[in-house]
């Protein structure tokens, strides 16, 4: 009998608002039966209308740091003043089953990842300019004008670390093209 084949470890990043959860979207709407996403465990506060084991586990301060001496999560790090971290047991079961498993990470994480498993194939998504990333991230309606400032601050920052990944797509006025780019990476990888 044949092995089963491993699972391939995509890892995703972009600033805040650029549209990752858009085109990841659209990755699970097309190719949903085979990919898997992780649910990552967060310090921060549920937004409304987000759903706890869904869109992420909502965990205290303290629960997080006993995880991390726990060496439960595969990589963790702090992003706009809260914790986030992925389960390792939970990705690790995923690609062994053969799933393709998809991590919308941040940038300090995503290195993480790519140094312990190297053969993760790393993707990461531009804004057309600053002033578009902006419009986007306040159009979303999702954060506080506080909130917004900072995340726009560490989006300046988290550019400059796109040249560490493996592909770059820039998500411009065409969404559908972005996609198309995602999508051919996706396929020449898991195909
Ligand atoms: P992220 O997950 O990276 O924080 P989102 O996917 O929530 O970003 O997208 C932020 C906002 O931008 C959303 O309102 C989304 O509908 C919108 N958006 C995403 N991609 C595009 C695009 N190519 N053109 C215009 N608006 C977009
Ligand atoms: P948000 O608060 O908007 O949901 O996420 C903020 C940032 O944290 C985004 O860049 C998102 O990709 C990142 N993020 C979400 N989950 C994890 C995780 O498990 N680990 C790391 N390192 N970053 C994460």
């Amino acid at each position: 009998m044949q092995a089963q084949k491993k699972g391939v470890l995509f890892v995703f990043s972009g600033p805040s608002g650029v549209g990752k959860g858009t085109l990841k979207a659209k990755l699970i709407e097309e190719f949903g039966e085979e990919i898997a996403f992780s649910v990552s465990a967060t310090t921060r506060a549920p937004r409304p209308g987000e759903i706890d084991g869904k869109d992420y586990f909502f965990i205290t301060r303290q629960e997080f740091e006993q995880r991390i001496a726990n060496h439960d999560f595969l990589e963790h790090a702090q992003f706009a003043g809260n914790l986030y971290g992925t389960p390792k047991p939970y990705v690790v079961n995923l690609l062994d089953q053969g799933k393709n498993v998809l991590l919308e990470i941040e940038v300090q994480g995503a290195a993480q990842v790519k140094a312990s498993m190297p053969e993760c194939v790393s993707v990461f998504i531009l804004p057309p300019s600053e002033e578009v990333l902006e419009h986007r991230l306040r159009g979303r309606g999702t954060e506080t004008e506080e909130k917004i400032e900072a995340r726009l601050a560490t989006a300046k920052q988290e550019l400059t670390h796109a040249q560490e990944y493996d592909y770059r797509i820039v998500n411009g006025s065409d969404l559908e093209a972005a996609y198309q780019a995602l999508r051919g990476i996706y396929v020449k990888y898991t195909r």
